[in-house]
């Protein structure tokens, strides 16, 4: 059934009352606040949306999705974004999820999808290493059989939440002899906290601790931790890499940034507002139309709609999305000017040093502009989105 815009506006509003009545306050304020997200939050948010039966809302049905359509889906993520609710576990509910329940065996959707869909158990992605990111394919992490197991040698890095996670589902060489694009590698599914993984935190310019570098030294792990089929790595991660770029979109995150920031130039505090001013009346009428030319192609790739080339549109909408996010966190600082700086929790416990006259929409501001930087890097590098619009749609 086509879904009219009174149902779709009846459905926006069950949803912005279910926020208003379930997402703690406190909660949405630490995610307004804070670059990184706390794990607690996480936890804590994700279970809620699970009794509701809206942790998943992507997923098939059967595996505890809700069936709504790809707007119905959007708007949903609009009004959490709208809400400050916090954005659940990427690397389990849209990465390593969807992973499963396509490529995974029946053992392995029974034993992971309904804790990964409560945010009971969360997942990192353990794919990039100091000598491969771009180039996925010649990473150096091997798994080796011995007898019934397979021990798993190398390092990640830039692994995101391995500090926090309980499980990370990791790219290794299992046969030297094939191509890595041939059936030379394989992902595998392993617990985090047993002999053999070490994490050490990295500190980013923001001050904020939210990526790893991960030490895999002989982790055992038996044909069933094998993510599908042996050999299949190379295909689950160029599915995964697509679904990525279309996520990282972050229309409704930037949409929700941008009020933020509208609400920050009308603010009288310290003085005449920076909206009077009219480079800043054009930098957010041009950040508006961007993001709604954005808008409408992440939804035009939701519906489904007919394309030309797939890949090179999430290439595009991922290349877009993070240069918007950047241009936000700038225009953030130009107007909070000085103030930023004063401001500048990430994710630590700072929340009584903000100094008592900052208004509450300067919270993060300084420390969210220096971590976006890495937006143009994570999930594949401007450079790289480019590589590949070039070499799908214009065959160079
Ligand atoms: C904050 C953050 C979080 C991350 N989280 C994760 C995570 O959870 N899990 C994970 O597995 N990885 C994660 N990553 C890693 C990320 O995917 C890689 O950093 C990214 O793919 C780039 O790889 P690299 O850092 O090795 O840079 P390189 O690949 O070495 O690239 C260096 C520079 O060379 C350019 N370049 C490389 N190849 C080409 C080419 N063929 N043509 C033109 N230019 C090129 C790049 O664009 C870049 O500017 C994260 C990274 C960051 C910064």
């Amino acid at each position: 059934m086509a879904v009219t815009g009174t149902d779709i506006e009846a459905f926006r509003k069950e949803v912005r009352d279910f926020l208003s009545g379930n997402l703690p306050e406190d909660v949405a304020r630490r995610t307004r606040q804070r670059v990184h997200p706390a794990k607690d939050d996480l936890k804590e948010w994700n279970r809620i949306l699970d009794d509701k039966g809206w942790a998943a809302p992507h997923w098939p049905i059967e595996w505890g999705g809700t069936g709504w359509s790809p707007l119905e889906q959007f708007v949903f993520e609009e009004e959490c974004a709208r809400a400050d609710a916090p954005f659940l576990s990427y690397f389990g509910l849209r990465l390593v999820g969807p992973l499963v329940y396509n490529f995974g065996t029946q053992a392995q959707k029974d034993r992971y999808l309904a804790d990964m869909r409560r945010g009971s158990v969360l997942w990192c992605q353990g794919f990039s290493e100091p000598t491969a990111g771009s180039d996925l394919a010649s990473v150096r992490t091997t798994a080796v059989k011995d007898g019934d197991h397979w021990v798993i040698n190398g390092q990640k890095t830039w692994t995101t939440e391995a500090h926090f996670a309980d499980k990370m589902f990791c790219l290794a060489r299992t046969n030297p002899d094939l191509r890595p694009q041939k059936g030379g590698l394989s992902i595998f599914l392993f617990d985090m906290d047993q002999p053999g993984v070490t994490v050490r935190p990295i500190i980013t310019i923001d001050g904020g601790h939210t990526v790893n570098e991960v030490f895999i030294d002989n982790v055992r792990c038996s044909d069933e931790d094998i993510l599908g089929q042996l050999g299949q790595g190379w295909d689950q991660a160029k599915f995964l890499l697509n679904n990525e770029r279309v996520a990282n979109a972050h229309v409704p995150q930037s949409k929700r940034a941008l009020e933020l920031i509208r609400e920050m130039a009308e603010d009288e505090t310290f003085g005449a507002p920076a909206l009077h001013r009219s480079d800043i009346q054009d930098k957010l009428i041009d950040l508006e139309i961007d993001l709604m030319g954005l808008e409408w192609q992440v939804l035009r790739d939701l519906s489904g709609a007919e394309m030309d080339n797939r890949a090179a549109a999430a290439s595009g909408m991922k290349k877009i999305g993070s240069a918007i996010q950047q241009r936000l966190s700038d225009l953030a600082v130009e107007i909070a000017g000085p103030r930023a700086m004063i401001a500048f929790p990430s994710d630590l416990d700072r929340e009584n040093e903000v100094p008592g006259e900052s208004p509450a929409i300067l919270e993060g501001v300084g420390a969210r502009q220096l971590f976006r930087r890495a937006a143009t890097i994570y999930a594949g590098t401007t450079e790289i989105q480019n590589e590949i619009i070039a070499k799908q749609v214009f065959g160079l």
